[in-house]
């Protein structure tokens, strides 16, 4: 799977950081405003279920999943 993120709609909930944190952070940006930042652009299969948690609860459903 890989992860695709539409970063201008990120408003830095960190539910994504909740859900999995093998995979997402979030930290500030230059802007003053937190966004996430993917750690794994391809995480493994062990992680599916966290990462599609975290794409499920975000608030501004800003993650999405893509299987290559
Ligand atoms: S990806 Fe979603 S849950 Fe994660 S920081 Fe951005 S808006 Fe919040």
């Amino acid at each position: 799977m890989k992860i695709k993120i539409d970063l201008a709609l990120c408003q830095g909930h960190s539910v994504c950081l909740g859900e999995a944190p093998e995979v997402f952070n979030v930290i500030d940006q230059d802007d003053g405003y937190p966004h996430v930042k993917v750690l794994l652009d391809s995480p493994p299969e062990a992680l599916r279920a966290k990462v599609m948690k975290a794409a499920k609860y975000c608030p501004n459903s800003v993650i999405t999943v893509l299987e290559d």
